[in-house]
């Protein structure tokens, strides 16, 4: 006799933070609020650590990430999935790309790009949230000429072929929770890379890959991530993956109306601990920020 199976959780959402520097309310609220989307019968919340990008993580963040969130108040399902770990994953779906031919090298530099664009001046849609588009350059290099440079030992990244993509796909489409339906639009950011020179993937292709094999039906992160969301749909359609829904939380600004960004050093969530904070106010004051935010917005 088989033992009965557990049912399906009806919500998963996930928090997938980059280990490249220490957490503030911006991350806190994101978090929060996917934790407290799944924190009902039939809702699970999983965590996922993001370091593909050797380079810019550090252990210390990774263990101070599992600590604040567990100051939050937040669970998550163990064992975390690293994204480190997870390569054969990433190859199998470039494999799969490869094989549809809608990727081909790209030995450009980020100078040769920016030439590029320069030269043709004026190129409508040269630059998307991210930079600059890519305007193809490698696109229809011979492949003895590929052949050759690859022989060469010259670095390259995988593009996507998007516009090959575009026609096996067809129109697509995708659900955010606080924005509607939204149409794919390929035009916001080209030909993408896939495979970074240092790395054997990027963002756009691990992602994908691992909400789906987590099974997340409902992606939560911050706005400032809205436009890859038209890449991950279509690589979703090409990998022949489940569309999730999105939701997209507001970036919050410090009382200066600055927005909070890792970079520019803003208060910490460990720095808010040291300074006496309680764990549990942190959603009420990530909703205040909001607040403050809004009003400002409106001007009253
Ligand atoms: N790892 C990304 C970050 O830390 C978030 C990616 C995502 O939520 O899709 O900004």
């Amino acid at each position: 006799m088989t033992a009965p199976s557990e049912p399906l959780p009806e919500i998963v959402t996930r928090f997938a933070p980059s280990p490249s520097g220490h957490l503030h309310l911006g991350h806190a609220y994101a978090a929060l609020f996917a934790w407290r989307l799944a924190d009902r019968p039939g809702g699970e919340f999983i965590l996922r650590i993001e370091d593909i990008d050797g380079g810019r993580n550090k252990a210390e963040y990774e263990d101070a990430i599992y600590e604040d969130l567990a100051w939050l108040g937040i669970k998550w399902r163990e064992p975390v999935m690293r994204q480190s770990e997870r390569g054969d994953a990433y190859k199998a779906a470039l494999d799969k790309l490869a094989d549809m031919d809608l990727l081909y090298p790209c030995f450009c530099t980020r100078k040769d790009i920016l030439a590029e664009i320069n030269s043709s001046a004026g190129a409508p849609h040269s630059h998307s949230a991210y930079g600059p588009i890519y305007p193809g350059i490698c696109r229809d290099v011979a492949d003895s000429d590929r052949t050759a440079r690859i022989d060469d030992g010259t670095p390259y990244a995988l593009r996507l072929d998007v516009a090959k993509a575009l026609a096996i796909a067809g129109d697509l489409t995708w659900h955010d929770r606080s924005q509607g339906e939204q149409q794919v639009q390929a035009d916001l950011f080209g030909d993408v890379v896939l495979a970074r020179k240092d790395i054997a993937t990027s963002y756009h292709l691990a992602v994908t890959v691992d909400d789906a094999a987590q099974g997340i039906t409902l992606v939560n992160r911050g706005v400032d991530l809205f436009e890859s969301t038209h890449v991950h749909r279509l690589l979703q359609a090409l990998l022949g993956l489940d569309a999730p829904e999105w939701h997209h939380t507001p970036m919050l600004t410090d009382p200066s109306g600055k927005r909070l960004a890792k970079r520019d050093n803003p208060l910490t969530l460990r720095e808010m601990r040291a300074n006496g904070a309680a764990g549990d106010t942190i959603w009420v004051q990530a909703i205040q920020s909001l607040a403050r935010q809004a009003t400002a917005v409106e001007g009253i």
